[in-house]
């Protein structure tokens, strides 16, 4: 048989059970047809032959909860890639202005709460820089939102309006709105803002996909799925144009009741070769850093006391059961969101009581974002057949933990958080992604946090007992997601007959420097490469 492509001389991890590394892969067509001295001996007659050059070749990374759709627009919208703090920020802000005169309003996304007092911008500093128009800003975590006076006019938030059941609004001392939205809070402005189109849908999921490719990204899934992202995935599948491997995640709306099931079997019925939305996204709760994360015991105030909130449950823990054992029973995966211990235990009670009613099933429900995990549900994970589905850029000391999370959750409840090795040690399957546009989209940085608990030289590491073994690591942001993707046997480890993707790094990480400096030299998906950087070959 001929090779049309084969890669060669460095180490290639196969995240198979196998074995750890093979010396070469060849390619046929989108398949691997031959491994080690096979594929090397096909070198020889290959079309295309990549050297390289002592440097380590994955998998194709599968980034399990991501954001390309909406992240790849706030990557067209008015962003702060090039600010590092306030004062750079209000430059960002008044640039996009003054460049969109005719925008009716100014919308954008990425500011950090770590930029401004208590998290909170004010109204008043964005009305100076936005004073003609409405702009509605939010945070990098999308659980926060910066709005001016003419958008709460708008509106009509005053001091009279209450805070919705999902949220909070942030007032000043007579109570008027000081210009942070919080949660649920947000589509009070959002709602009259102009919705996004499918046609900036495509044009962000095209900008997000090229964001995914760069860092060696080749499969996802999809962690908010509306009707309109499905139609943007769609389109572009349609012509081709859709280059990854996609799961998504319809989004449970929290506002309806069970009947919303219609739809979503509808629309799990329009797929297409590269995307099948097969997946349920429940959001359980918020974060920690706005007290809206859902936790088993109270926040602490500024004295070290208790506050007695809670956070909140934006799915009401009984209710959770019936739609989670419903779901199960129409063969549907649960992707839940939760960060609060009680968060966490109130999806693996669904779960569980999913398993009760309707059996053992192959839906493959998981958790993301696992924060902060009570050490008695640990073991839970692996008995209730629960996938840990971790974001590893988030577990280091950075001002999210030490100024706006460990005073407010104090000493014990601060050494729960991110539990990975504890979690993997007990049995459970742990799949990886990066909540881009959260966090980066950079997979080389996730793992370096995840296998030193840092993310700058100068930190402490944030519970070093929890760091991962670096190939574990790798294992599973390629295997271990492409479990939850239902992709494990066409993707996501390196085997003959499987689909030829693969990320081609720029050195071997696991032998020379770091994970954080190392970049992505190629992409490869379906043996084509589809993206290439300071490449090797
Ligand atoms: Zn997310």
């Amino acid at each position: 048989m001929q090779a049309d492509l084969v890669v060669r001389g460095g180490r290639i991890l196969t995240a198979d059970p196998s074995g750890p590394f093979v010396s070469s892969v060849a390619v046929s067509a989108d398949r691997i047809v031959a491994l080690g001295a096979d594929a090397d001996e096909m070198a020889r007659q290959a079309s295309r032959v990549i050297d390289l050059e002592g440097a380590l070749a994955t998998p194709g990374f599968i980034d399990a909860h991501v954001h390309p759709a909406t992240s790849g627009l706030d990557k067209l919208r008015c962003n702060f890639d090039d600010a590092d703090d306030a004062a750079s920020a209000f430059d960002a802000i008044a640039a996009y202005t003054a460049g969109n005169p005719d925008l009716p309003w100014i919308i954008g996304a990425g500011w950090p709460q770590s930029w401004f007092p208590n998290g909170c911008p004010s109204k008043d500093v964005l009305d100076r820089v936005v004073p003609d128009r409405p702009a509605l800003i939010t945070n990098t975590d999308g659980h926060g939102a910066w709005a001016n006076s003419k958008a709460l006019e708008i509106a009509g938030i005053t001091r009279d309006t209450p805070d919705p059941h999902d949220g909070r609004i942030e007032r000043l001392a007579d109570g008027s709105p000081q210009g942070t939205l919080h949660e649920g809070a947000i589509r009070l402005v959002d709602r009259h803002a102009p919705e996004d189109t499918v046609d900036d849908l495509e044009a962000g999921l095209l900008r997000g996909q090229q964001e995914l490719l760069r860092y060696g990204i080749t499969g996802w899934q999809d962690a908010i799925v509306t009707e309109k992202i499905q139609d943007a995935y769609l389109r572009i599948a349609g012509d081709d144009r859709l280059i990854g491997r996609v799961v998504g995640a319809m989004w449970w709306d929290r506002n309806r009741g069970l009947e919303q099931i219609h739809e979503l079997v509808a629309r799990r019925e329009r797929s297409a070769e590269r995307f099948r939305a097969t997946s349920v996204k429940l959001m359980l709760d918020g974060v920690v850093e706005n007290f809206t994360a859902s936790m088993l015991q109270p926040y602490l105030g500024e004295s070290g006391r208790s506050t007695g909130n809670t956070g909140i449950d934006f799915i009401d823990p009984a209710e959770l059961n019936q739609i989670v054992s419903f779901l199960d029973d129409h063969d549907f995966q649960c992707h839940f969101h939760a960060i609060g211990d009680r968060g966490v235990r109130n999806a693996l009670d669904a779960i569980e009581a999913a398993r009760d009613r309707n059996g053992p099933s192959d839906n493959r429900h998981h958790i993301a974002h696992l924060q902060v995990v009570h050490p008695d549900d640990i073991g839970r994970f692996a008995s209730l057949e629960a996938i840990a589905n971790a974001q590893p850029l988030w577990a280091n000391n950075d001002d999210y933990q030490t100024e706006l999370t460990r005073p407010f959750i104090g000493e014990e409840r601060f050494r729960w958080q991110y539990p990975f090795r504890s979690l993997l040690s007990r049995g459970p399957r742990m799949g990886m992604g990066s909540d881009w546009g959260v966090s980066t989209a950079n997979v080389m940085e996730e793992i370096h946090v995840a296998v030193t608990r840092t993310y700058t030289d100068d930190q402490e590491p944030f519970g070093l007992e929890e760091a991962l073994d670096p190939i574990d690591a790798l294992t599973a942001f390629t295997a271990g997601s492409a479990y939850i993707n239902h992709a494990e046997k066409d993707t996501g480890s390196i085997a003959v007959g499987k689909l030829a993707d693969l990320a081609i790094l720029d050195r071997d990480p696991l032998r020379e420097g770091s994970f954080r400096e190392t970049q992505v030299a190629a992409t490869i998906v379906g043996g084509e490469i589809v993206y290439e950087g300071n490449a090797n070959g």
